[in-house]
């Protein structure tokens, strides 16, 4: 159901693939043009080694905070969207490989969903360090729904390599 007040909505973005700092702009620029959407905050650039493989390039990541009219679903869809004007090509055999811009929705409000193709808060996001370091940056006292502290969740993290570039 389409909210009736403006729902405070969290996006990571990543990428490993071409001018990824540029992509990321561009991302940016694009989900601030959503319909409405606003960007309320953004972290800064992370550069982070590449997880769940990792003979792949460093990834770029970011983190910015919206306020939305958009139900999830919308809003989702239109991240993905996105991914895929950015180039975005989906592999199965490489699930995760090196890819061009990927946007996640991680939280929605403090709503709960598991839908099918939606699932919300994102269901990595508590063992992610690439996606709770620039989270905690713009949000640092969040609570993540079902999940706890953002503080306690970073300080089980392995934040080992993750760097803001200037
Ligand atoms: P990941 O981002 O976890 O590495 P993918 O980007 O390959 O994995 O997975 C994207 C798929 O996950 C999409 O097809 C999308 O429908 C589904 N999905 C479910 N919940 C979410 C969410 N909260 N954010 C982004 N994608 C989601
Ligand atoms: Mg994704």
């Amino acid at each position: 159901m389409r909210p009736d007040a403006p729902v405070r909505a969290y996006v990571g973005l990543g990428g490993n693939e071409g001018d990824v700092a540029t992509t990321l702009v561009e991302a940016l620029w694009a989900l601030d043009a959503m319909a409405q959407t606003t960007i309320q905050s953004q972290s800064a650039f992370y550069r982070t080694p590449a997880w769940g493989r990792t003979d792949q390039p460093d990834f770029l990541n970011a983190v910015v905070e919206l306020r939305t009219r958009l139900t999830a679903r919308a809003l989702l869809d239109l991240l993905l969207e996105i991914e895929q004007r950015f180039g975005r090509v989906r592999n199965s055999a490489d699930r995760w490989g090196p890819r061009a811009l990927d946007l996640d929705l991680l939280l929605y409000g403090d709503e709960v969903l598991d839908e099918p193709g939606l699932t919300v808060p994102h269901p990595h996001l508590h063992e992610r360090a690439f996606v709770l370091v620039p989270l905690a940056e713009i949000a640092p006292s969040l609570v993540i729904p079902g999940r706890g502290e953002l503080a306690s969740l970073l300080a089980a993290v392995d934040v080992s390599g993750i760097e803001a570039i200037p």
